[in-house]
């Protein structure tokens, strides 16, 4: 705790402020509070954005209500809908998950047939309702609506562009300068200073921009983050991810190709494709981790690429064992490959529960690793006296992997090999995804052999990029893998225009909910 303490004292005053006063301090302990459950509730890169749109229904906020919920797992640090009745937006924001944000008066309250939503997890701008999407500005274009899931690799140097030509910010997020930038384009269709914005942008973004009565879907021309397109009935409905289009029962109807943009209007439904065609660079990230296994995405079943990569992880990297255990739950499809390549049965030997909230209950020092042990619990009946292979699908700073392995041993395992259904993680990411800096990553510094050591397991494998991108094969040379190997597809200015709070005020810097 100490360390702690020490830790982010110095980067609390290194990123934000330049003193420590009363309401400094008291933010210094939020951001311990944070540090401490962060560690704790996840090992793994988090999530980006959720976004979902949906055109002509009459109960338009209240089914995108639904599409974000099922969209939870890629935000929770805020979430809004914005809709529009033809004449005027209805827009509302919170922070926290969409259950908490939304009552029944507020759905009703969002007026219209056309509505888009947003959940947010941050990767540029802190998190703090000012930076809550969907946005909303008023321009000599009209209203312009934007939710965005991406990140922009140029928006610092434009924004500072923007800034000196005299633009307000009202945000500290990068999706900002979109708005700004057709805003400020001297045209005065819609639609082509859309596209002059776009074509000033650089990064990852699959977008929805609405006004009064279209809806524009964009995804961009690498293709990084998802974005689908369905039907239901007479409406138009598009999600990252089509686990949203169930809830409501639409139907799939298809992908939004790489540098697509569909536009939704009155006159029905058109597609262009304004960019010049690059490489594409799907996000690699979305089969192994972010993606609900139950979605289509990049025109595949979730599941069934993990359940490839599993099964390659088990040609790539046998061992002799009596059960594979997946670490619950991203990993459970992996692990269910695994089994079934390896002949090797499929134990459920973690539980992970479900319902874990904040504690205000200060455990026993003697508790130890409490934090993991709040998020997950071993099968003891499973996996005592057996040679277990724990199937996972990253490991990032190695601390939980460590703690999970300890309780796996306290829970009478003979043998524990872990097997990792991706390849190291070496490199952070700039297109969306809050993977840990270099100096964090575990894989970055040490080799297999020092993290098996670390971990104090029996063995240890990853996936090498070529038998993930073997078993990815549908979608051959079409995907991002820069943080296993450091191939960024777009290039990036300075590493200091991408911390979070670049453009977070000092007073904002630090007010996280
Ligand atoms: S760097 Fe990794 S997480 Fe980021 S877009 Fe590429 S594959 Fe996805």
């Amino acid at each position: 705790m100490l360390f702690h303490v020490l830790f982010l004292k110095a980067s609390f005053t290194k990123d934000c402020t330049t003193g420590l006063n009363r309401k400094n301090l008291t933010r210094l302990f939020f951001r311990i509070y944070m540090k401490t459950e962060y560690e704790y509730s996840d090992c793994k890169p988090r999530e980006e954005c959720g976004i979902f749109g949906i055109y002509n229904h009459p109960k338009a906020a209240n089914l995108t209500y639904l599409g974000l919920y099922n969209l939870q797992h890629r935000g929770q640090e805020s979430s809004g809908i914005a809709s529009s009745d033809g004449e005027h937006i209805y827009r509302y924001a919170g922070m926290g998950k969409v259950v908490d944000v939304f009552t029944e008066e507020h759905i009703n309250n969002l007026k219209g047939n056309i509505a888009i939503g947003h959940n947010r997890y941050s990767t540029t701008g802190s998190s703090f309702l000012r930076n809550a999407q969907p946005l909303r500005a008023h321009s000599v274009l009209g209203p312009i609506v934007l939710a965005h899931n991406g990140n922009l690799v140029n928006y610092a140097m434009l924004r500072r562009a923007l800034e000196k030509e005299g633009a307000i910010f009202q945000t500290s997020i990068d999706s900002e300068v979109i708005v700004h930038l057709m805003a400020r384009s001297g045209l005065t269709n819609f639609l082509d200073a859309l596209i002059y914005s776009l074509k000033a942008i650089k990064g990852a973004y699959s977008l929805l921009v609405m006004n009064y009565n279209t809806i524009y879907a964009i995804r961009d021309p690498f293709g990084f983050r998802p974005l689908v397109l369905g039907k239901l009935g007479n409406s138009f409905v598009i999600a990252s991810e089509t686990c949203a289009f169930d809830i409501i029962d639409a139907e799939y109807v298809r992908e939004i190709e790489p540098g697509e943009m569909i536009e939704i209007s009155p006159n029905g439904i058109k597609s262009y494709f304004p960019f010049a065609s690059v490489k594409n660079s799907l996000c690699v990230f979305e089969y192994i981790y972010f993606s609900r296994p139950d979605s289509i995405i990049f025109g595949q079943s979730v599941h069934e690429m993990r359940l490839r990569m599993g099964a390659m992880l088990a040609k790539q990297s046998p061992v002799e064992a009596d059960i594979v255990v997946p670490i619950p739950d991203s990993s459970v499809c992996a692990a269910l490959g695994y089994a079934r390549e390896s002949g090797i049965p499929y134990e459920m030997g973690m539980i992970r529960s479900h319902y874990i909230g904040r504690t205000f209950i200060e455990p026993e020092q003697r508790i130890r690793d409490f934090g993991a042990k709040i998020k997950f619990n071993v099968v003891r009946s499973a996996v005592e006296g057996k040679r277990i292979v724990v199937v996972d699908d990253s490991i990032m700073r190695g601390t939980t992997m460590r703690k999970i392995i300890k309780m796996f041993r306290k829970g009478g395992a003979k043998e524990i090999h872990v097997r990792i259904s991706a390849p190291p993680t070496r490199f952070p990411c700039f297109y969306g995804i809050d993977i840990p800096t270099r100096s964090e990553l575990i894989a970055s510094s040490h080799t297999i052999e020092e993290i098996q050591k670390y971990l104090r397991v029996d063995s240890l494998a990853y996936m090498t990029v070529e038998s993930m991108l073997k078993a990815l094969d549908v979608h051959h040379g079409k995907f991002c893998t820069a943080c296993f190997d450091g191939n960024y597809p777009i290039e990036f200015q300075e590493a200091d225009d991408y911390q979070k709070c670049l453009f977070d005020d000092t007073v904002a810097c630090g007010d996280y909910y």
